[in-house]
């Protein structure tokens, strides 16, 4: 299976270069209803997410609507590799983890949560001093496309774009590089977000304040 994850673009001086990340946003709301706030899951998941919001690893953990915990496992300063089994139990629940330098989803745990149809993606982190939480809703629609039909319709293209105006923005010094390469993902996202709720899609991204 060979998918490419085009989330990774980062500024260089002199022009394209590959690499990393950057990260927050604002929601849709059609399509269908991606779990409530208030929920069984959210105290449970408020919790977890308190235990690991400084911890210098990453941490995952899945949690059902119901508040069950079903996986909870950890990995290095930058990753989680999840086994199959865990996977397995990732359908219609919610995935959390921490990222230590506090920035936004990656591509691949964008990639994860729609090839397991999470509900809802989580990520918390402190940034700047700021504890920040990422949330992204999977709406029962989008659930039902292949990662695949995300990346290529709606963040391939939106990040193609992204980077042509963030490039534009850079050399017209509105922006610095490390602003650019900061605020990609987020931008990303929420760009992302966007473009499908005008589809009726509920793919709802947000970044918070703890
Ligand atoms: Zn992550």
């Amino acid at each position: 299976m060979e998918i490419r994850y085009p989330v990774g673009y980062r500024y260089k001086e002199g022009g394209p270069g590959s690499g990393n990340f950057g990260h927050a946003g604002r929601p849709g709301m059609r399509g269908g209803s991606a779990p409530k706030g208030g929920g069984a899951w959210s105290p449970v998941i408020e919790q977890k997410e308190q235990e690991i919001i400084n911890a210098p690893i990453e941490h995952g953990i899945v949690v059902a609507e119901d508040g069950t915990v079903l996986v909870e496992t950890s990995g290095r300063s930058n990753s989680i590799k999840f086994t199959w089994e865990e996977t397995s139990k990732m359908k219609g629940a919610i995935l959390t983890h921490n990222h230590p330098n506090g920035t936004t989803f990656s591509g691949a745990d964008v990639q994860l949560a729609l090839s397991n149809n999470v509900a809802a993606l989580r990520a918390v982190g402190v940034r700047d001093g700021r504890k920040l939480r990422y949330i992204l809703k999977l709406g029962p629609q989008v659930r039902e496309m292949s990662s695949n039909q995300v990346f290529k319709k709606y963040i391939g293209p939106i990040e193609e774009s992204l980077m042509t105006r963030t490039i534009e923005q850079i050399h017209t010094n509105q922006i610095t590089l490390k602003e650019a390469n900061r605020d990609h993902a987020h931008k990303l996202w929420t760009e992302v977000s966007q473009a499908m709720a005008v589809d009726g899609l509920v793919f709802d991204y947000s970044q918070r304040d703890w």
